[in-house]
């Protein structure tokens, strides 16, 4: 059996467009990612963290990992993708979060789902908009949520 999940993706260092597009690759070989559907690319500017602007996007999968797996999973392409965390919140390669695993509610130290920010995150609701605009998150429709993100800068980029 497999579960649909959601992941975000930014890049915000080198060739951010080329990471994000290799980290996609990646997570399409994995063993245990069934399918695959990508949104499309955004341009965003910073949120809590530093540097030039980040590249976003937000991609379905089916997989038949477990959610601790699919976190490894997410790290060790963060790592591959050279990833440096000289001190927090510093300008990153590469972040891959798990936004949404099937239905459920997860609470462990390394990991909370339900991504506990998504909410207020234009450029993860924009995307996942892109990706599945009937879905139902618990704190309110894409118009609500996206509406108290308005001053959040957001271009959907040409793919
Ligand atoms: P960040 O630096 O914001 O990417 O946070 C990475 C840390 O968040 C890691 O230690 C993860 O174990 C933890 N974490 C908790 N929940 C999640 C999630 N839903 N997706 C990705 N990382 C998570």
């Amino acid at each position: 059996m497999s579960t649909l999940a959601y992941i975000g993706l930014g890049a915000n260092l080198g060739d951010a467009r080329q990471t994000i597009a290799a980290a996609i690759d990646a997570l399409r070989q994995s063993s245990g990612i069934l399918t695959l559907k990508q949104a499309p690319l955004y341009s965003s500017d910073p949120v809590d963290a530093q540097g030039p602007s980040f590249i976003n996007t937000v991609v379905a999968i089916d997989t038949t990992l477990e959610p601790l797996s699919l976190l490894d999973r997410l790290q060790a392409i963060e790592q591959e993708h050279g990833r440096e965390r000289p001190y927090r919140n510093a300008p990153r390669t590469l972040d891959l979060d798990l936004l949404l695993y099937g239905t459920f509610a997860i609470e462990t130290p390394r990991l909370s789902v339900p991504h506990p920010r998504m909410h207020q995150r234009a450029f993860v609701l924009r995307p996942l908009q892109d990706l599945s605009p009937a879905l139902q998150l618990a704190q309110g429709s894409f118009a609500t949520l996206l509406a108290r993100c308005q001053d959040q800068k957001l271009d959907r980029l040409v793919n």
